[in-house]
């Protein structure tokens, strides 16, 4: 089970919605947030046992795990100091 992010960007207007991350079922796997410079995105994806992580969108290998924490984080699309909020609502 986790929890949801947003991430906004109000410099380029760049918005993710409900990123969620946390710990599956299976407690060897979680979702960790990343941020993808080869296109530019922030989202989460599945880590542990043998996944190496991969960017969601365009599966390049080289992404950058994040913090799970609500903050000012570098938008990836223009680099700007963009915020992390951590959303109501938890998934199971
Ligand atoms: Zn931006
Ligand atoms: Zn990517």
């Amino acid at each position: 089970m986790g929890s949801f992010f947003q991430f906004k960007c109000r410099f380029c207007q760049y918005k993710v919605d409900q990123i969620p991350v946390g710990t599956g079922k299976d407690q060897t796997l979680a979702l960790r947030l990343f941020n993808c410079s080869s296109c530019g995105s922030i989202g989460s994806t599945w880590t542990g046992q043998d996944k190496s992580p991969r960017c969601a969108f365009c599966y390049d290998k080289e992404i950058t795990l994040l913090q799970e924490k609500a903050g000012v984080i570098d938008c990836p699309k223009c680099q700007e100091p963009a915020s992390l909020v951590l959303m109501p609502g938890n998934w199971e």
